[in-house]
């Protein structure tokens, strides 16, 4: 057997799923301004993260009141998944 080989097996068990365990990371929310500048370019700002949905909301309205022409934004929402060792039950 090529180590190649043994390394593809050895990961065979393994099962990704989201991770819900108490000591999970938070689910979090961030907000990204998908505005083009004058360049074509992306603005790009984004907002911190944070694991209450609403806040990520406040500073698209906070970004627009500084760029009143910055009106399309995205959500960005990260969840924690974790490896598990076998079959989820
Ligand atoms: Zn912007």
């Amino acid at each position: 057997m090529t180590a190649a080989a043994r390394r593809t097996f050895r990961f065979v068990d393994w099962t990704l799923r989201p991770d819900q365990d108490d000591d999970a990371p938070p689910l979090t929310y961030a907000f990204r301004c998908l505005a083009l500048t004058e360049d074509d370019t992306e603005c790009a700002a984004r907002s911190p993260a944070s694991w209450d949905p609403a806040r990520p909301q406040d500073w698209a309205f906070m970004h627009m009141r500084e760029h009143p022409e910055h009106t399309s934004y995205a959500e960005v929402i990260e969840r924690p998944w974790v490896m598990w060792r076998g079959c989820p039950s």
